[in-house]
């Protein structure tokens, strides 16, 4: 019995998985903005807008912190969210909304733990209930099952919640469109289509009729329409019978529009012009909480992140006398860049690379100097520098003693050498001097697992 249930389960939750996701927010009132009016200060389309953005993974629980089923990211199956693909999320929100001059800029991921969210059971309406937020970036939240739909942002607001699987290949640019697009003000296409208040199809603003710009959506150029329309070869299929509250048959539709659900992802998911000014006018509004997710464009070419580690040339090996060594070498630094852009790096070491595309999550090691950065989504023309500050300290680390050489000689000078090597058991042993041969010059060479070597010469009495 228990087997037939599985069954029967797994083939419900594959055929979801083969249709569209649904999104949370058709479930939520909308009600402060069925009434919306546009602001009326002038519009700005060439600011460049840069919003932190940081990830959230919230598993079931701390023993099995897999992803049910797994997700296809990247053609790869995983089963969990690491760096690689949150990066791979990065770079489509990137690249769905940077031709609208508006930038993501990565801040980190976090991984949690808490089956309640994870699985949906509880009400994602507050965020206060999803766990970890930072006040200073748009939020995204990855967890088992929403608690509403497959996906559900916040409208107008900096969080959206996403289940692992609408991350898969399939749906990942549409949801993310789409639930970016609730955040930055957006609402459904076919808004209220089966309401008495519905959207009418005129486009005429002299008819009386007319209401596109107050009605549905509140944008012109998305045309009204349900939730359901239907395309042949990307071109809308007119029925005199799928109509307005009015009775007036819908004409024009657009298919992959992101505030929709169809998935004719071959005909180009795509936000209407109309769609554009909206979103941009609500960043450029800058409501409190948004402003505070800003960030400088300047900020698109520092890495966002730096690792310092030792190079290639030891300062010092100083024996800690415990069978370890304080191991100094010249400092390098690892600028690691998010992934979502065409990089140009100038004036950089030769080792290093001096491009990458937005596939890449590409890292500048070797460069001890100030190096350019170029970013062609931003501006093709415009080189900015990051600082690399050459003065540094040592980069010191403790290493284990693995093996060692013993040379020692009556007379320093002297051709009659006698050599003993060193096991690691022998080279870390506490009393190796005391095992050494009276009346002798001893010269003692440890070395470390990364080949550094500590050498010491003494004359034993
Ligand atoms: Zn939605």
């Amino acid at each position: 019995m228990k087997k037939l249930l599985l069954a029967i389960f797994l083939i419900g939750f594959s055929v979801t998985n083969a249709q569209s996701f649904f999104c949370g927010n058709g479930n939520e009132p909308v009600s402060n903005f069925t009434n919306f009016t546009p602001p009326n200060f002038s519009y700005d389309a060439d600011t460049k807008y840069v919003l932190n953005v940081r990830f959230h993974v919230v598993y079931e629980n701390e023993q099995n912190p897999v992803i049910p089923n797994g997700v296809t990211v990247n053609g790869q199956q995983v089963f969990q969210f690491g760096e690689a693909e949150i990066m791979e999320i990065l770079k489509d929100m990137n690249v769905i909304f940077n031709p609208h001059n508006i930038f993501f800029k990565y801040k980190g991921f976090d991984v949690s733990f808490n089956s309640n969210v994870s699985n949906g059971l509880q009400n994602g309406s507050t965020i206060s209930s999803l766990g970890v937020s930072d006040n200073y970036a748009y939020n995204l939240y990855f967890v088992n099952y929403t608690y509403a739909g497959n996906a559900y942002a916040t409208q107008g607001n900096t969080n959206a919640v996403f289940s692992f699987f609408t991350m898969s290949d399939m749906n990942r640019v549409q949801v993310l469109g789409h639930e970016l697009g609730h955040c930055f003000n957006l609402l459904h296409v076919y808004n209220n289509f089966n309401t008495s208040d519905c959207e009418h199809v005129t486009r005429d603003v002299n008819s009386p009729l007319y209401n596109a710009n107050f009605a549905g959506d509140s944008i012109h150029d998305t045309p009204a329409q349900d939730s359901n329309p239907w395309f042949i070869n990307c071109v809308f299929n007119y029925d005199p019978n799928l109509t307005d509250c009015l009775g007036e048959p819908y004409v024009d539709v657009v298919p992959a529009n992101y505030l929709g659900y169809d998935l004719h992802s071959t005909c180009g998911f795509h936000f209407t012009t109309g769609q554009v000014e909206r979103m941009r006018t609500h960043l450029q509004n800058q409501p409190f909480q948004i402003s505070l997710t800003f960030n400088t464009i300047n900020s698109l070419y520092e890495p966002f992140e730096t690792i310092p580690f030792g190079g290639n040339s030891i300062r010092s090996v100083t024996d800690n006398n415990d069978g370890t060594a304080e191991v100094c070498r010249n400092m390098l630094i690892k600028h690691r860049f998010q992934k979502s852009f065409d990089y140009v790096f100038t004036n950089v070491n030769p080792s290093d690379p001096s491009s990458a595309s937005i596939n890449d999550l590409p890292e500048i090691i070797n460069t001890t100097y100030t190096f350019g950065v170029q970013i062609n989504q931003v501006n093709p023309e415009i080189v900015n520098d990051v600082f690399v500050d050459c003065h540094r300290e040592p980069f010191c680390q403790t290493e284990d003693f693995i093996k060692g050489l013993v040379v020692s000689t009556k007379v320093l000078g002297s051709m009659n050498l006698t050599l003993e090597e060193l096991n690691e058991i022998q080279v870390k042993d506490p009393e190796l001097f005391d095992k050494l041969m009276s009346e002798y010059y001893h010269i003692i060479n440890k070395e470390t697992e990364t080949g550094a070597v500590n050498q010491t010469i003494i004359y034993k009495y």
